[in-house]
């Protein structure tokens, strides 16, 4: 809805939404909520997540992550926050802060050791990822991206109810082009009413460390059909990056730096 507030308690519109909306803390004011969604685990939404906060952090935004990739979290790790302690009055918790100044908060910070398994069902999860919403003081931010749980089942969908999404990121590999995944997930923002931003292609390829030629080693890409198939605006073709996993691994994603991430960041800067 045009103008939100993102705070139900203080509107008297009746939105279709509102009933299942969790209330944004007192304390925080978060001006645009962006969700960054897979059809299913493993093709990079994580990774695209912590690039998209990394390059709106570096155009000079306040920005903030919220983990809710409860059962798979690595928000924390790839930015080098698991060992940080998480603050709280008893009543709000305080988000940590990275080296670049993104907000986090995630289901690893509270865990007692980072291979703790999650094996909650699907309303504590959901549940949880409210009350990082709603319980946790995020403060003035421009940009808050939310690591979606992956897939288009019962988790994902209470979250897309839960949280006031500005707008939604489908990050995709090029072997899940080929069938209908991609579709899911745009049918399930559209039933929420929920703008779709862009997709992107994760993985797309590799470039050749000799001679700079693009590899495509899952075949040819299907990055624009797609986006052209769901009217939907490709926000990049991104290649599979040893440095990005290299850096990812040692919580330094933030040191992340490529030529390709400039054709990204230039995609991005209007979101
Ligand atoms: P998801 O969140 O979809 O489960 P992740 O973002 O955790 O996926 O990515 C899975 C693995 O692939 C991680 O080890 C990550 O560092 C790596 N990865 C993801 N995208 C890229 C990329 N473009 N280049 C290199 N490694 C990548």
């Amino acid at each position: 809805m045009a103008n939100c507030s993102h705070n139900c308690e203080e509107c008297n519109q009746d939105c279709s939404e509102r009933s299942f909306l969790a209330p944004m803390n007192q304390h925080s004011n978060v001006k645009k909520v962006i969700g960054v969604v897979s059809g299913k685990g493993g093709v990079g939404k994580s990774s695209i997540t912590a690039l998209l906060a990394l390059l709106k952090q570096r155009e000079g935004k306040k920005v903030a992550i919220l983990d809710g990739d409860i059962t798979g979290p690595s928000i924390g790790r790839v930015f080098g926050v698991e060992h940080q302690q998480l603050l709280s009055n008893g009543e709000d918790i305080i988000p940590v802060t990275s080296t670049a100044g993104t907000k986090i908060i995630s289901a690893n910070l509270m865990l007692e050791t980072s291979d703790t398994p999650v094996i909650w069902r699907g309303p504590v999860l959901a549940g949880l990822i409210k009350q990082f919403w709603s319980d946790v003081v995020w403060g003035d931010i421009d940009y808050m991206f939310v690591d979606m749980p992956p897939g288009t089942g019962d988790v994902p969908l209470t979250v897309f109810q839960s949280l006031p999404l500005d707008g939604i990121v489908i990050v995709t590999s090029p072997q899940e082009l080929v069938g209908m995944i991609v579709g899911k997930a745009v049918n399930m923002a559209k039933q929420m009413n929920i703008p779709i931003i862009g997709l992107v292609e994760n993985m797309s390829y590799v470039k050749c460390p000799d001679c700079d030629k693009k590899i495509y080693i899952f075949g040819k890409s299907h990055g624009q059909e797609t986006a052209d198939q769901y009217g939907l605006d490709l926000l990049g073709q991104l290649p599979l990056d040893s440095e990005l996993t290299q850096l990812s691994d040692l919580g330094k994603v933030e040191d992340f730096y490529a030529p390709w991430l400039e054709n990204f960041s230039e995609k991005i800067k209007n979101i």
